[in-house]
């Protein structure tokens, strides 16, 4: 993905001397947020987008925030608005989503795109749910008629997701923490998701021989026995990981146990993860395409 976004970019700049522009604001200091949003920065560097990034403390107020937000809004240079989420606690996060300019809400969080996604319009999907179907289709994993099951219900992952495969024509289940017997229900998916930020919640019981099981959680482990009730083989490099670096990282999805009876999992890290940035990258091109008619 991230190869035709660098493509198209590169037309772009050569053919209408346009440069799709992301601007990227993080309040707080959440050390993960942090990660994501440098992460982010560095694929527009990959893909000739340009960016911006405006650090804010932790104090900083909903108002103050709905006010940087407006002047992005304003600024018609930028093409892109993200703001990274979460927020701090003490800032009203739905004001901030429903602020940010519909038509450059490059997350897809605005009620109007995801009003047109339910509605199965979709204009600017969320990047996480994006990123899952293109991984889908490319590696032509059928989604036309298959049971798929999709475990939680996030307004980022859960949800959106389960209508994108909707759409796709799959017979869609959302479970979440009062879905009863669980395991019953998740053994019915030839595709099973699972976005419930658990370490290891998905274990061989819950998963139909043969399914395609998408791990969206990321977890961190930091405990050695805990690491080797989840990681078998890998144990001892995960344990090591921890004593150099505090913790390593777990999906929802147990990887030893089912490894054992899917017909294919993602891995954390270095699955989804990798394709929610790449589909960001792709719908700041699209947002800059769309506003300035390229
Ligand atoms: P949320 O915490 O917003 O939602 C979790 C969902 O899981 C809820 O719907 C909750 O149900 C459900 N859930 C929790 N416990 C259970 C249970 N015991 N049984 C069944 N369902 C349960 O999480 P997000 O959707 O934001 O994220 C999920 C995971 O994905 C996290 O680990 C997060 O870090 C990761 N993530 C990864 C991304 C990537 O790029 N790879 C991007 C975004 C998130 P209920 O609604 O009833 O409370």
């Amino acid at each position: 993905i991230k190869h035709e976004v660098a493509q198209e970019v590169k037309r772009m700049r050569d053919e209408h001397s346009v440069k799709p522009r992301l601007f990227a604001v993080l309040v707080g200091d959440d050390d993960a947020s942090a990660v994501y949003v440098r992460n982010k920065v560095r694929a527009c560097a990959d893909v000739g987008i340009e960016s911006e990034q405006l650090d804010l403390p932790d104090s900083t107020t909903t108002k103050d925030l709905l006010a940087v937000v407006r002047k992005l809004n304003e600024d018609k240079d930028v093409d892109g608005i993200l703001v990274q989420l979460p927020l701090p606690k003490h800032i009203d996060e739905a004001a901030i989503i429903e602020a940010v300019d519909p038509a450059r809400d490059v997350d897809g969080f605005h009620p109007t795109n995801v009003g047109l996604l339910v509605m199965g319009r979709p204009r600017f999907v969320p990047c996480t749910p994006a990123g899952i179907i293109e991984l889908l289709e490319r590696n032509k994993i059928e989604i036309a008629g298959a049971n798929a099951c999709v475990v939680g219900r996030s307004q980022i992952v859960g949800r959106p997701v389960a209508s994108l495969l909707l759409q796709r024509h799959a017979t869609v289940t959302i479970c979440h923490s009062r879905t009863r017997d669980l395991p019953s229900v998740t053994r019915q998916a030839d595709i099973l998701v699972a976005a419930i930020g658990r370490a290891g919640f998905i274990r061989r019981d819950f998963i139909k021989p043969g399914a395609t099981v998408i791990d969206v959680g990321i977890n961190k482990i930091t405990d050695a026995a805990e690491a080797r009730a989840l990681f078998g083989d890998e144990a001892e490099k995960r344990i090591e990981a921890i004593a150099r670096r505090g913790y390593t990282l777990v999906g929802d999805v147990h990887p030893v146990e089912a490894d054992l009876v899917a017909g294919t999992r993602t891995p954390v890290p270095g699955g989804v993860g990798l394709l929610t940035v790449a589909v960001l990258m792709r719908n700041t091109l699209q947002a800059a395409k769309w506003r300035r008619g390229v």
